[in-house]
């Protein structure tokens, strides 16, 4: 079994604040907010980052975008949102299983880029 921290959310055997999941992605809050709107949305296979995404990766990556948008319209972002994507050493990741940043709120965000 897989030591991967996420990996192991996904099974259940580390303890999340779940938002959503089927069979292609897991979402959960993340244990650090940023915002008062901060999910984590990952795919259930485990994939290190982006830069590892092939062809086969297509239909839960997909899927991954489509509940971006459902969690920010259910956790009321309706002046929208960011989402986020580190990857690898340059890229600042810290978690090494591919996760997309849903981070929003009331309040305008300040600028990253
Ligand atoms: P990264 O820099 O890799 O994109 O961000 C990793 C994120 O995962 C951080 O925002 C961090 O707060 C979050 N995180 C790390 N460990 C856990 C955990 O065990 N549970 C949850 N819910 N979030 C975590
Ligand atoms: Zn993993």
């Amino acid at each position: 079994m897989s030591e991967c921290i996420f990996c192991r959310i996904v099974r259940g055997e580390i303890p999340s604040k779940k938002v959503f999941e089927d069979e292609h992605v897991f979402a959960f809050h993340d244990i650090n907010p940023v915002a008062p709107v901060h999910v984590l949305i990952v795919p259930k296979v485990h994939v290190d980052s982006m830069a590892q995404l092939t062809a086969e990766h297509e239909a839960a990556m997909g899927r991954l975008m489509v509940t971006a948008a459902r969690i920010a319209r259910e956790q009321g972002c309706t002046d929208g949102f960011r989402t986020i994507v580190n990857t690898g050493r340059v890229g600042l990741q810290e978690v090494y299983h591919l996760h997309l940043h849903v981070v929003g709120g009331p309040h305008p965000l300040p600028p990253m880029l």
